[in-house]
Order: C-alpha cells, then sequence, then structure tokens
C-alpha cells in the first residue's frame, strides 16, 4: 500500500527507534524526565523562545494554549477552515466556553484586514475578541504557505491592541523549509506555536507547545487539568527530538515529490483542477463530483489510499514513507483509472 491518507500514517525508523528505547527518563509530572527536559529546551532554543511543552497531541496544544489565552465567553478569530475550530470536536466550546468570529476564505488564512475588521469595539454587546489564531501551512487550504510580511503586519497589530496570537504550526516546519523565513524572526511574532512532531517529522506521538516562560507554567497546568500529565513520557519525546534533530531538510522531497503528483494530476481527464501545491499536500478537484468514492476506490485496488477531502475533493498527501518510486508508482495508477 501507498498511503496518501495523512503525514500521521508514517512509522519510526530503526534509528528512531534506537533514540527511543535507549532515552533516558523520569517522572515529567515532577519535570524530572531528561529527554522531556532537552526535547522542550531543544524546541524552545530552535524557535528563540523562553520554553516549552510537550503534550501528547496537536489537539491538546492547540486547546491548551486557547484555554490560557481565552477566558469563557471570549472571542477568537480564526478561519472558518481552521484545524482549532473545524477538527477538534469543538474543544473551543467544551473546554474554553468561548465563543468565535470565523473568517472565510484565502485558503485557509486571515489578512490583517480581517483582524481589523472583526476585532470587537469595546461595547457591552459583543464578546471581548481574546485571540487571534493562525495556521501555517493550512491544512484545508491544501497546505497553503503564508506570506510572512502579512504575519509581520498580523503580528503588529496584535501587539497594539493586547491580542495574543497563537499559530497552529501543526505543518510549520513544512512551511518553513520553503519559505526562506529566519525561524527566530518569525516566531518572535507569536505569543503561542503548537508544532506536531507527528506529521511529517516522522515522531510517533506527540507535539511541543512553545511561548514565553509564564505562558507555558500555566499551559502545564491545563495540560494536567486536561489528563495530560505523563509520567516516562523520555520514551516518546525522544522520537520527537529525533524528528526536530533530523527531518526537517528532507521535508523538501515531500513537496518534490506533491509537485509530480500535482503535474501528473493536472493532465487527467477526471481531474477538473488542483489546488496549487505550496507543500505536501494535494488537493484534485473532481469533474464529476458523485465519481469521487469510485475513484478513491479504483485507487484503493491497485494499493494507492487516498482521502476524501469534501464533495468533489481528494487528497493525497507526501511523506516520508513514501518514495520518489512509489511516487512513480502512482502516477502510472492515476493515469490508469
Ligand atoms: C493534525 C493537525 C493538528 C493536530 O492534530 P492531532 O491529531 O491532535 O495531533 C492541528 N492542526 C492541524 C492544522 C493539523 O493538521
Amino acid at each position: 500500500m501507498i498511503d496518501f491518507r495523512s503525514d500521521t500514517v508514517t512509522k519510526p525508523t530503526k534509528a528512531m527507534l534506537d533514540a527511543m528505547f535507549t532515552a533516558e527518563v523520569g517522572d515529567d509530572v515532577f519535570t524530572e524526565d531528561p529527554t522531556v527536559n532537552e526535547l522542550e529546551s531543544f524546541a524552545a532554543d530552535m524557535f528563540g523562545m523562553e520554553a516549552a511543552l510537550y503534550c501528547s497531541s496537536g489537539t491538546q496544544t492547540n486547546q491548551v494554549a486557547i484555554n490560557v489565552h481565552v477566558q469563557p465567553g471570549g472571542e477568537i478569530i480564526t478561519n472558518v477552515e481552521s484545524h482549532i475550530y473545524k477538527y477538534e470536536g469543538g474543544g473551543i466550546a467544551k473546554n474554553t466556553g468561548a465563543s468565535v468570529r470565523l473568517i472565510h476564505g484565502n485558503r485557509g488564512r486571515l489578512t490583517l484586514n480581517d483582524v481589523q475588521q472583526w476585532i470587537n469595539p469595546d461595547d457591552v454587546h459583543y464578546p471581548v475578541t481574546q485571540l487571534v489564531s493562525l495556521e501555517d501551512t493550512s491544512n484545508r487550504g491544501g497546505g497553503a504557505i503564508y506570506d510572512f510580511e502579512e504575519i509581520k503586519r498580523i503580528g503588529a497589530f496584535c501587539r497594539e491592541n493586547n491580542l495574543p496570537l497563537h499559530l497552529d504550526g501543526a505543518r510549520l516546519m513544512n512551511a518553513m523549509v520553503e519559505n526562506g523565513v529566519d525561524i527566530k524572526e518569525y516566531a518572535a511574532e507569536f505569543d503561542s506555536i503548537s508544532l506536531c512532531l507527528s506529521k511529517g517529522l516522522g515522531a510517533p506521538v506527540g507535539s511541543v507547545l512553545i511561548g514565553k516562560k509564564d505562558f507555558i507554567k500555566k499551559s502545564r497546568r491545563v495540560r494536567k487539568v486536561f489528563g495530560g500529565g505523563m509520567r516516562q513520557a523520555g520514551i516518546i519525546a525522544a522520537g520527537g527530538l529525533y524528528a526536530l534533530k533530523n527531518n526537517v531538510e528532507r521535508l523538501k522531497e515531500d513537496h518534490k515529490h506533491a509537485r509530480a503528483l500535482e503535474t501528473a494530476l493536472l493532465d487527467l481527464n477526471w481531474v477538473k483542477d488542483v489546488v496549487p501545491v505550496d507543500t505536501n499536500i494535494v488537493v484534485a478537484l473532481l469533474h464529476d463530483e458523485s465519481k469521487r468514492d469510485t475513484l478513491i476506490n479504483k485507487m484503493a485496488e491497485k494499493q494507492v489510499k487516498v482521502m476524501a477531502f469534501g464533495p468533489g475533493m481528494i487528497r493525497f498527501v507526501t511523506h516520508l514513507d513514501i518514495s520518489e518510486l512509489q511516487i512513480d508508482e502512482t502516477i502510472e495508477v492515476i493515469r490508469s483509472i
């Protein structure tokens, strides 16, 4: 099987497993796990930020961050396609009791104009806007990358208005290997960043939440309340640390593979269009919406697994368990169906 359903399906390599098996561990709820501590300081240093917190998933890092930044009844400005709104089980409402201002369009991204327009005035009728949340790359936007100039404009506006700025950077490293921006300069625009280790970076478990010391101290408390305090977590954190140290630059290969798929798909008579490929996500728009599931099944019969991504849409995600040879095989399969 060539599995394009998600970049979460990767399995740890021998080298990563060795790092996990030999990891030094301790009780992380007592902050005594040396490997978790190393991962947290490595991630914080890499981003030029003060501190980090290892969590079990990207949903957990996002939900913890939202809970620390936002009071019940407060409002979050985000895109309607964002993971924090669409794919976290209603967690914004359930965990924090917050309101959302949902912005449409622009492949899942916000603009300065959106934020300026929808920050609420100081008037008792309105919820108090308490957070702006961006997603880079945007999953629903087909792996779209932010223009850093726009992020800087949004960051400056948020600082002027004492509004924290959160980044759902589940696939941030996919953006960073393409955008040419210095990672510390990029991170300085945000109050908190969530980074998934278990997507393109290839670790089996976990995400890190990165921010200021005081923010991470509060986040550690919320993580415990959410049931996310883990004990000898160094075993899994070692996989994350290995991923951060070894698997960033190679993301460019996944992007090359994605562009090869894009080119091949654009040539097929059943494909109407492909969302322009920025990173490792390829979204094909079909001529005939009703054929979507038939096409997915035909590919599966030929060992190519892909995912439905909404009406008339099929998503392919490239990752480190898909080789160049398998991309060639996949192109043969999609041409043959
Ligand atoms: C995968 C993902 C997450 C986190 O998902 P988990 O499965 O909880 O780790 C968050 N945001 C985006 C954009 C994602 O794609």
